[in-house]
Formats: C-alpha cells, sequence, structure tokens
C-alpha cells in the first residue's frame, strides 16, 4: 500500500471495503516516517507505540459497526494543542517537558471518532513565524526541496502532510500560519470562521485571532476534517453558536451563480511574476468552470500588517505571563530571589523571536502609548472588518495568492525579521476579521516549489471555500502530485 498520495477518504473506502485494517495503515505511515523523517525533521515528538494502540482500538470500533470517516486514521498534530499524557511544547524550551493533564477539545472530538494520533509536529516557538525557523527542536525542512522552508508556524503539519508521514494534520492560524505553509508544502489548509472549532487546549498566542484548522491532501479531506472538529464547545467562550454543518454535503462540479473577487490591493507590487502568473491561471480555471470574475477593492488591506504586529504581540505578552518559572515551564534553579526566578526562567526559556513579541506587545500596552498602539490598530481593524463586509456584497468569495513569493531557502532571511512579517500581508487581513481562509495548491515556480491559491469567503461560508476550491483542483488536476522524497 503506497501511504504517500493516500487521501482520508480512499482510507476510509478502504478500511470499509476490509482491504487493510488501521493497524496495518498505521504501520505503513510509521514506516514511512522512520524513512523520511531524518530528511524532513516534522516531528519533535512521536507516539509510535500510543498510534497502534489507538489503531487497534478503532478497528475494534468499526467491528461494531461505530465510528466516522476519521476511524482509524492516522493524524499528526500541531504541537500546540493540548494532548492528555503527551509531551506538548509549543516548539519552546520554556515548555520542554511540559506534559498536559488533559486534551484540547479538537483531541476529545478526534479520540471519540477513533482518530489515530502518530506525533507532535514541530512549529515556530509559540506559533510566532512564517518559516518554522524559530523552532527550539530545529528547523522541518520543505519535502519538495530540502534546503528551503515550510512555511510558518505550522511547518511540520504542512512538511508532515507532504511527505507522507500522516494522512491529514492539525494546524493553527494566527496571521497565516496554516495557509501559509500549506501553500509551501502544496496541501490543502484551512481557517476557519473565528469560532468555529474551540480553542479550549490551544496554548494562546493571540486569543482574538487564533484558529485551529486541518492541513490536507485535497478539498474532500479538508470537508471531512472539519465535520470532525467543529461545534460549538461550552469550554471556550469565544466558540460561535452556529449550526454544525455537513462540510461535504452539496459540493458539486461548476462555479455557475458565484462571483469571485479579485482585490486589486492583493496583486500590489512585491508580487512575485511567477505566483501572479500561477494564480491568473487558477482564476481562468474557476472561470471555465462558470464563475463570474469580477475586480474588486479591499482598501485598508496595506494597513492589516502594522495592525497585526500591534495586536498580536500585545495578546502574546499577556498570554505569555503565565511561563513564569513557578508552575508548569522550565525553571532556573540557581535564581535566588523571586524576581530572579521570574527573570532568569523565562530568559532561558524563550527565544529571541518570542522575547521580541513580548517586548513590542508590552510596550505597546504601557500607559501612555495604548492610545496610540493598541487603540489606532484596534480602529485599523475594524476599517479592515468593514473593508469585507463591503466586498462581499460584490462577490462570493475572494481569490488571490497566500503569499507574495514562493518558499524562501532555510537561513536567508534569518537577520531580517521585518521582511519575514511582511511575507504575511495577504494572510493576516482574514484573521483580523475572522473570515474564513483557505490554500489550495495551484501550481509550482520555475524552480518546482508549491504555489496555493487564497480563497476568502464570509463568516461562516466555509462551503463556499470548499466549493471554489474543489472545482480548482478538479480544472487543474495537479491533485496527488508528490515530491520526490526517497
Ligand atoms: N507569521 C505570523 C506571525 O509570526 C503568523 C503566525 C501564525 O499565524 N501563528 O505572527
Amino acid at each position: 500500500m503506497d501511504v504517500t498520495a493516500l487521501t482520508i477518504h480512499a482510507a476510509k473506502d478502504a478500511l470499509a471495503r476490509g482491504e487493510m485494517t488501521s493497524v496495518e495503515l498505521t504501520q505503513e505511515v510509521l514506516d514511512r516516517i522512520d524513512t523520511v523523517e531524518p530528511a524532513v525533521n516534522a516531528f519533535i515528538t512521536r507516539t509510535s507505540e500510543g498510534a497502534l494502540a489507538q489503531a487497534a482500538q478503532a478497528d475494534a470500533m468499526r467491528s461494531r459497526g461505530a465510528g466516522g470517516p476519521l476511524c482509524g486514521i492516522p493524524l499528526g498534530i500541531k504541537d500546540v494543542i493540548c494532548t492528555k499524557g503527551v509531551r506538548t511544547t509549543a516548539g519552546s524550551k520554556i515548555l520542554e517537558n511540559f506534559i498536559p493533564p488533559y486534551d484540547a477539545t479538537v483531541m476529545d472530538k478526534l479520540h471519540s471518532q477513533g482518530a489515530v494520533c502518530v506525533g507532535k509536529l514541530s512549529m515556530d516557538e509559540f506559533a510566532m513565524g512564517s518559516g518554522n525557523e524559530n523552532c527550539a527542536f530545529g528547523t522541518p525542512h520543505n519535502p519538495w526541496n530540502l534546503d528551503y522552508i515550510c512555511g510558518g508556524s505550522s511547518g511540520g503539519s504542512a512538511a508532515s502532510v507532504a511527505a507522507g508521514e500522516c494522512l491529514a494534520s492539525l494546524g493553527s492560524d494566527t496571521g497565516g500560519s496554516i495557509r501559509q505553509p500549506a501553500s509551501h508544502c502544496g496541501v490543502v489548509g484551512i481557517k476557519p470562521t473565528y469560532g468555529r472549532v474551540s480553542r479550549f487546549g490551544l496554548l494562546a498566542f493571540a486569543s482574538s485571532l487564533d484558529q485551529i484548522g486541518p492541513l490536507t491532501r485535497d478539498v474532500t479531506d479538508a470537508a471531512l476534517m472539519l465535520n470532525g472538529l467543529g461545534g460549538h464547545d461550552p469550554r471556550d467562550s469565544t466558540s460561535a453558536r452556529a449550526a454544525h454543518e455537513d462540510y461535504t454535503e452539496g459540493l458539486i462540479a461548476g462555479m455557475k451563480g458565484l462571483t469571485i473577487g479579485i482585490p486589486a490591493e492583493y496583486f500590489a507590487a512585491g508580487l512575485s511574476p511567477e505566483v501572479e502568473k500561477v494564480i491568473r491561471h487558477g482564476i481562468a480555471v474557476l472561470q471555465d468552470a462558470g464563475a463570474e470574475v469580477k475586480e474588486v477593492s479591499l482598501p485598508h488591506t496595506e494597513y492589516g500588517v502594522a495592525a497585526y504586529y500591534i495586536i498580536a504581540p500585545a495578546e502574546a505578552s499577556s498570554n505569555l505571563a503565565r511561563y513564569d518559572g513557578v508552575r508548569y515551564t522550565h525553571r532556573d534553579m540557581n535564581a535566588d530571589s523571586l524576581i530572579d526566578l521570574y527573570r532568569c526562567s523565562r530568559s532561558q526559556g524563550f527565544g529571541d523571536e518570542v522575547k521580541r513579541r513580548i517586548l513590542l506587545g508590552t510596550y505597546a500596552l504601557s500607559s501612555g502609548y495604548y492610545d496610540a498602539y493598541y487603540k489606532k490598530a484596534s480602529q485599523v481593524r475594524t476599517l479592515i472588518i468593514e473593508d469585507y463586509k463591503n466586498v462581499f456584497k460584490e462577490c462570493d468569495v475572494l481569490v488571490s495568492p497566500v503569499t507574495p513569493t514562493p518558499a524562501w531557502k532555510i537561513g536567508e532571511k534569518s537577520s531580517d525579521p521585518l521582511s519575514v512579517y511582511l511575507s504575511d500581508a495577504l494572510t493576516i487581513p482574514a484573521n483580523l476579521a475572522g473570515v474564513p481562509g483557505m490554500s489550495v495548491p495551484c501550481g509550482f515556480s520555475e524552480s518546482g516549489l508549491p504555489i496555493g491559491m487564497q480563497l476568502q469567503a464570509p463568516h461562516f461560508a466555509e462551503k463556499i471555500l470548499l466549493q471554489a476550491g474543489l472545482n480548482l483542483e478538479q480544472g487543474l488536476g495537479i491533485q496527488g502530485k508528490q515530491p520526490a522524497l526517497s
């Protein structure tokens, strides 16, 4: 059995027909991890034994006639999602030995459906980054070209799916961290509407922006994963009460009756010509499928990065205050006063990017600066929300690049954090407004690196994203193309 291109829906059918067991499937995936992991480095913690035990339970579940589409499917989990009894580091030395005593709601849901967890995936420390180069446990390599970044912060989540080390994974997206690595690794990634998927048990980066979502091999799998993850959760006060839908239902070929908006600001200066070429081709494919195409404008897009890099660090500086060396974190055992204990434990435990964000956020929230920075940024956020409200009067779905350039070489931008921040310009607005966004593989750069198309829709209109994504996937016919990893 070749697990490298296997989708959840194909595996589900094969399991149902009795062509394989979940234990066999899981063993194949674990073998694949053994083979490629030395080159890819997508995992922080592997849970092979637990995975085989869960797979055996899934087989038992299936033989009783229980278990849904995710029953017995091997998945990888971004290491920012709490897993009971399994180390959860957030990519940080400060949580190197943290073993959560509880499961995140998404893990509860996956377990009750019989899903199998093969391990915890690499990420930028506390999800801060765009290249997965800020991880205390090493940088994962892009399966399409090992010299390049996978994207971030859910780099391990994208790389593992692309490299055949799991059938799908969970990531989190605060300013693009699902869509951007999905684009760079040639897989599908969805950031659902804010509130659609519970954040209970997600280690918080910026609570008003964070959202958990799936990375998968095709659009149908993304719909299946969303079915398994969504729904109201009383343990998350920001969880939406919107009805949980069946996202696979009614996904049809054809875009008749749908208008796609092309936002002029997303095709502005700085966009690489090869990315633009691939996206324009994708737009033509959607047009051929019957979509009406319209040029639209979101005039405040250019202020998104500036507003985000005030709001996200401000929230992070508060959220990360809990890692103080007293409770579950790394502790400096030589500190001789309480203040020293805080200072030394945090200095040793946090990496440079996290420290930079804490300083920025604390500064922006300081008395005297609050009005000048945080309040202004919040006002800009409202203007961006208004932009979306207006544009969705004219179109059903927005189509654009995910990132201005394809993946960069590992190390190329290490000394230039500002240029890394700017690479988020096209993904950040969706988080500021809370609308759903998706990346679907759309083509390749001249040097063979994947390029994704970004789709954005109104709040709770994930189905329109999936509908457009499916039509793009079918029209392009590139789904199933694999990186040439041995
Ligand atoms: N790259 C952005 C940042 O560094 C977004 C990260 C994310 O979505 N978690 O903050």
